[in-house]
């Protein structure tokens, strides 16, 4: 028995350029048909701010599905683009294309299941994979990756082009540091294998290369015994010196006698430290930030999060360890907040957030998130100016910042960092509300933004925006600095036509130009389940 489709068509609104169609019978030709619910779905991402409907959607099943559509991309007389989609939570319209097809990666009857190597200790994982499946996946066998992001509804894919950072980064490096091998789909079709020794130009360009050289179909991913337990602890400060002090000094030790994970974040208002706090136990003193000696301090106080992992073989030792590494920091005192958890727990934390926020329709809204790497020698500016000056007491989100090494990232990479043995993230994780609140609305966050950027270049800070957004392309010259020309290069080695990725807005498509892109109606085939099915 098979479902029998029904061809309709819609009329979809398209930037065509002029004279050189992608027509409905070139669609036809390529196996594509238009399902409304894709293309509705790809059309939008996590930020909730820029909305792009593609002029079709492919679910590849293999690498090779995903090869042949590039290479028909890349060939095609009237060309068209192709944007790769994991799980759709960019900020900025990242995955998005209007002037050709999305490739969604993740979901069902993609790729295939993870393939865990014991003995060589690494995983091998579809691009589309979810990073929580690639989690369960390997536990089976009592290992795990080493690199996580905080959230774990993320597509292997997706964070390999960005870095892919949390508090593991400062000892494991990021996620692109952890990676063996990738198999990539270039922008000419050509399936590639690539790592340090195989294509090595293309393995580092695409690691952090936000998806402007290939497609990733397959990644080698390192793993490590699997803890089974995690110490999770939280501690305030409300000097900000002291905080820094504390955390470059936890980033700097190696061997057993450290933490296993080092964030941190800013607390700007009192709810959000209970709001915390509740998750951690129950709040039934909650916590005023005046008591805690933030009032010398602007208000302000800083979280320091760090964890151990454990064994519950090793369960008699962990809470001695935990206090000599205690003992040497500077926290206030009575601000100690512990909790113990199953590891898989710790790692999933922000999907508990998730489901809650949810709950309230409060994860479907807009997310002018700014992520920053800020160099060590201006961290202290940056709290002067951005904590405790332009946020004004009041955030929208929670205000991560961490410390990682310089020497744990490659600089053959894509990415580029501060040129600092030591800088930090600085996420502002803003979520806009339309509640009559002017400081919580969209257009008052993304200015508050703009600002911040502002500070920053008056400042000479120096910092690189993580998950990056600019407009222009001088705006990337200046982003990517000295590795701009061997961006560039790649990128005419890789992907000549300018055809992936192209909702980064890096390269304008070679078949585009502004004078002769023009937008369009144009019908579209539908695909529709038929009201029956028939035997063959
Ligand atoms: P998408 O948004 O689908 O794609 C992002 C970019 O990658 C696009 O340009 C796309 O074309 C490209 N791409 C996607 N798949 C592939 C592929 N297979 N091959 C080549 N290119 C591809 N980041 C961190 O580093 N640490 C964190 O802790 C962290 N936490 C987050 C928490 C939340 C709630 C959210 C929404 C984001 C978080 N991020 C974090 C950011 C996240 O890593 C990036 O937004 C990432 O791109 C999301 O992955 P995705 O699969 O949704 O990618």
């Amino acid at each position: 028995m098979a479902t029998k489709l029904l061809l309709t068509f819609a009329i979809c609104r398209l930037i065509v350029t002029v004279g050189l169609t992608l027509e409905p019978t070139e669609l036809l030709r390529l196996g594509l048909t238009v399902d409304p619910f894709d293309v509705e779905s790809a059309s939008a991402d996590f930020g909730l701010m820029t909305k792009v409907e593609p002029l079709a959607v492919l679910r590849p099943s293999s690498a090779k599905d995903v090869a042949q559509f590039v290479k028909a991309a890349y060939e095609s007389s009237h060309g068209f683009t192709v944007s790769a989609r994991g799980h759709g939570h960019s900020i900025n319209g990242q995955a998005q294309t209007g002037t050709g097809v999305v490739v969604q990666m993740s979901g069902v009857g993609s790729g295939g299941k993870p393939r865990v190597w014991g003995d060589d200790m690494y995983v091998d994982v579809w691009g589309g994979e979810l990073w929580i499946d690639v989690l369960k996946s390997c536990l089976a066998y009592g290992l795990a990756p080493k690199s996580w992001t905080d959230y774990l509804y993320l597509s292997v894919g997706g964070t390999l082009s960005n870095a892919g950072i949390s508090g593991q980064a400062f000892h494991h490096g990021p996620q692109i540091s952890n990676v063996h091998e990738l198999d990539v789909v270039t922008g000419k079709g050509e399936l590639m294998t690539c790592s340090k020794e195989q294509n090595p130009e293309l393995f580092h360009a695409v690691l952090g290369g936000l998806g402007q050289f290939g497609i990733i179909t397959r990644a080698r991913i390192s793993l490590e015994p699997a803890p089974q337990r995690v110490r999770w602890i939280r501690v305030l400060y409300s000097n900000f010196s002291a905080f820094t002090k504390d955390q470059e000094y936890l980033i700097s030790l190696h061997g057993n006698q450290k933490f296993d994970y080092v964030e941190g974040f800013v607390i700007v208002d009192e709810g959000l430290i209970n709001n915390w706090r509740s998750s951690f136990f129950s709040p039934r003193n909650p916590v005023k930030i005046s008591s805690l000696g933030s009032n010398n301090n602007g208000g302000v106080l800083y979280c320091l999060e760090i964890t151990k992992n454990y064994h519950e073989s090793t369960a008699e030792t962990i809470d001695q360890e935990i206090e000599a590494l205690l003992k040497k920091l500077n926290f206030i005192p009575t601000s100690v907040f512990t909790t113990d958890l199953p590891y898989v727990d710790f790692l999933d934390r922000v999907h508990k957030a998730e489901l809650k926020l949810r709950s309230k329709g409060m994860w479907e809204v807009p997310h002018p998130w700014l992520n920053l790497f800020v160099p060590k020698s201006k961290i202290a500016d940056f709290d002067r100016g951005v904590f405790k000056g332009i946020l004004g007491n009041k955030t929208s989100g929670p205000i991560l910042i961490y410390p990682m090494n310089k020497n744990k990232w490659d600089d053959k990479s894509s990415v580029v960092t501060p040129d600092e043995d030591v800088f930090y993230l600085v996420a502002f994780l803003r979520s806009a509300l339309d509640n009559g609140e002017e400081t919580q609305s969209l257009e008052y966050l993304t200015n508050q933004n703009r600002q911040i950027l502002k500070f920053c270049d008056e400042d000479g800070m120096k910092v690189k925006q993580y998950l990056p957004h600019y407009k222009t392309q001088s705006e990337w010259k200046e982003h990517y600095g000295s590795k701009w020309d061997r961006f560039q290069r790649m990128k005419m080695k890789f992907d000549p036509r300018h055809i992936l990725a192209s909702g980064q807005n890096i390269f304008t498509p070679t078949f585009l130009s502004s004078s002769n892109m023009m937008v369009m109606d144009i019908p579209i085939p539908i695909k529709q389940k038929a009201r029956e099915s028939i035997d063959f």
